[in-house]
C-alpha cells in the first residue's frame, strides 16, 4: 500500500513519550514534526528548554531483569529505545536502579533528537488538534491549558482529570486472608475483603497516621486538596473518629468470626479481574512511601504487605483510557490520532516512553499503510497498554508497571521469585518472536542470553 498524501507524523511534546515516538517513527523513515512549548512557555515543573527533562526524581527505578521495572527497560532495549539508550549513557553507578545524571540525559535525548535529519523541532505552544495529520499528543500530565481545553471537548469533561488521588494497592499474595472477610456494606455481595480494627487496633493506627511524615507538595498541588480531595491523613488530623465515621465506618458489616460489628473496617477493592492486587479504598495520601509501609501495615491483615503502588496526590492530567483508547494507544473516535505517555494514564518515566515507543510504531505504521500493532500482554509493554484500556473506568488511576499487570502463568508456580522470572523469560522471548514477526528494529539488549533459573 502507498503512502497517505501527507507522509509526516506531528507528534506535540518533546518529553519522555514524545521523544521515544519521535525516534520510533524516524527509524520507519517517517518525518516528524515534534511540538514543544518549553522554554517559551514552562509548566509549573519543568526547569529548562531540554527536551525529555525528568521533572522530579533522577532515578528511572529497577534495572534488575527480574524485577518489572527492569524487565520494561530490556525490552524498551530491545526496540531500539532512544530514553533508554540515553539513560545507559547517563548512568549513575551504584545500586541495582538506573540513576542518570539529569543534565547529561536530557542533553543527550535533546541532541539526538534536534540533530536527526528526519525530524524538525518546532518550538511553540499547539492550541488546537490537528485535523489533517497522523498526530501524537503526548503532551504529559501538565498539558498546556489551551490544548487540554480542546482534549476535554474532544473526549468530554467526564473523562478528562486533572488530578490523581490514588490509593496504595497490595499484592494480594500478601495479605493475611484469616483475618480479612469479604463483604459490602449492606449488601450481600463479596465486592470487598475487610479489614477489621478493634477499638485499640484503630486507636493505635490513628495515633501513628496522625504523625507519620508527609511529602511537602507543590504550590501548584495544594489546591487540589480544596477539590474535595482529602488524604486520609489530613482526615485523621480532623478528629478521631473521623475516619471511623467515615472511609472506615463498619456499617452494614459483620465480621463472621466474632458475629459483630468491627469497630472500624478498611476495605480491599480488587484492582483486576484475576484479583493479584487490592486497592486500599479511600486511602489516597501524601505520607511518604516508607511512612505508607509502616503505617498501613498496621490494619490489620496487612502486617506483611508488599505495595506495588503506594498512593499520592498530585496534578495529573489524563484521561481515561479505557473509553477512549484503544491498546495500539490510537482514539477510539478517530484512528489517525494516539495518546501517549502520562496522558494516558501510565505512571511513570519509563512509562511513559514505553507508550511513546509504541504509539511512535504504530503511527508510523499507519502512514505506512499497514494495521497498527497491539503487543503483547506476556510482555510489560503489552501490559501496561492492556491496563489503561481494560482498567474499571469508574476507578481509573494512573499505574506503574508491575508482574500483577501482566498475563499470569497458566500453572502455579511458588515461590514468588521464581514465578516472576519465569514470566520475565516468557516476556522476552514473546518480545522476540514480536520483533521477528513485524520486522521491527532489533535493539541491543543487557541482557542478552538470561535465563530463568
Ligand atoms: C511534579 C511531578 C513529578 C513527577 N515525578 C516523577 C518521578 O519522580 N518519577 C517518575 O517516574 N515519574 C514522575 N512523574 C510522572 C511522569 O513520569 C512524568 O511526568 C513524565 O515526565 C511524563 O512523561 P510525558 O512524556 O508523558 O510528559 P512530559 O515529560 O511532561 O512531556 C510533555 C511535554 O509536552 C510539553 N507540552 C505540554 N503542553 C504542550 C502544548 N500544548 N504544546 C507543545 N508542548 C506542550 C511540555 O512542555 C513537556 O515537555 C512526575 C510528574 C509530575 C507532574
Amino acid at each position: 500500500m502507498g503512502m497517505k498524501l501527507k507522509d509526516s507524523l506531528t507528534i506535540i511534546g518533546g518529553g519522555l513519550a514524545g521523544c521515544e515516538a519521535a525516534w520510533q517513527a524516524v527509524n520507519f523513515g517517517i518525518r516528524v514534526v515534534l511540538y514543544e512549548m518549553r522554554p517559551k512557555i514552562m509548566t509549573p515543573a519543568h526547569k529548562t528548554g531540554k527536551l525529555s527533562e525528568l521533572v522530579c526524581s533522577n532515578s528511572l527505578r529497577s534495572d534488575l531483569i527480574d524485577k518489572p521495572a527492569g524487565l520494561l527497560k530490556e525490552e524498551m532495549r530491545r526496540l531500539d529505545s532512544l530514553i533508554i539508550r540515553c539513560a545507559d549513557q547517563a548512568a549513575l553507578p551504584g545500586g541495582g536502579a538506573l540513576t542518570v545524571d539529569r543534565e547529561k540525559f536530557a542533553q543527550l535525548v535533546t541532541d539526538a533528537i534536534e540533530s536527526h535529519p528526519l525530524i524538525e523541532v518546532v518550538r511553540e505552544a499547539v492550541t488546537e488538534i490537528p485535523q489533517e495529520e497522523t498526530v501524537i499528543i503526548a503532551t504529559g500530565p501538565l498539558t498546556h491549558d489551551a490544548l487540554t481545553e480542546k482534549i476535554r471537548q474532544l473526549i468530554g469533561s467526564d473523562f478528562l482529570y486533572f488530578y490523581d488521588a490514588v490509593s496504595p494497592i497490595v499484592d494480594a499474595e500478601t495479605i493475611e486472608y484469616d483475618k480479612c472477610f469479604w463483604g459490602s456494606r449492606y449488601r450481600d455481595e463479596p465486592a470487598y475483603l475487610n479489614c477489621p480494627m478493634t477499638e485499640d487496633e484503630y486507636r493505635k493506627f490513628w495515633e501513628a497516621l496522625i504523625a507519620a511524615e508527609q511529602h511537602e507538595p507543590h504550590e501548584f498541588e495544594k489546591a487540589i486538596f480544596f477539590e474535595g480531595c482529602l488524604p486520609v491523613e489530613e482526615m485523621a488530623k480532623r478528629g478521631y473518629l473521623t475516619l471511623a465515621y467515615g472511609p472506615l465506618r463498619p456499617t452494614g458489616l459483620i465480621d463472621p468470626k466474632t458475629g459483630q460489628r468491627p469497630f472500624a473496617v478498611v476495605q480491599l477493592r480488587p484492582e483486576n479481574a484475576e484479583m493479584t492486587m487490592f486497592n486500599l479504598v479511600g486511602f489516597q495520601t501524601t505520607l511518604k512511601w516508607s511512612e505508607q509501609q509502616r503505617v498501613f501495615r498496621l490494619i490489620p491483615g496487612l502486617e506483611n504487605a508488599e505495595f506495588l503502588r503506594y498512593g499520592y496526590i498530585h496534578k495529573n492530567t489524563y484521561i481515561n483510557s479505557p473509553i477512549a483508547l484503544h491498546p495500539t494507544y490510537q482514539f477510539k473516535g478517530r484512528s489517525d490520532l494516539f495518546f501517549a505517555g502520562q496522558l494516558t494514564g501510565v505512571e511513570g518515566y519509563i512509562e511513559s516512553a514505553a507508550s511513546g515507543l509504541v504509539a511512535g510504531i504504530n503511527a508510523a505504521r499507519l502512514i505506512l499503510g499497514e494495521s497498527p500493532l497491539q503487543f503483547p500482554p506476556e510482555t510489560a509493554i503489552g501490559a501496561l497498554a492492556r491496563y489503561i484500556t481494560t482498567a474499571d473506568p469508574k476507578h481509573f488511576a494512573p499505574m506503574n508497571i508491575n508482574f500483577g499487570l501482566l498475563s499470569q502463568l497458566d500453572r502455579k508456580v511458588k515461590p514468588k521469585e521464581l514465578r516472576h522470572r519465569l514470566m520475565v523469560a516468557r516476556a522476552l522471548e514473546v518480545l522476540e518472536d514480536f520483533i521477528a514477526r513485524y520486522k521491527l528494529r532489533r535493539g541491543k539488549g543487557k541482557y542478552e542470553g538470561w535465563s530463568p533459573r
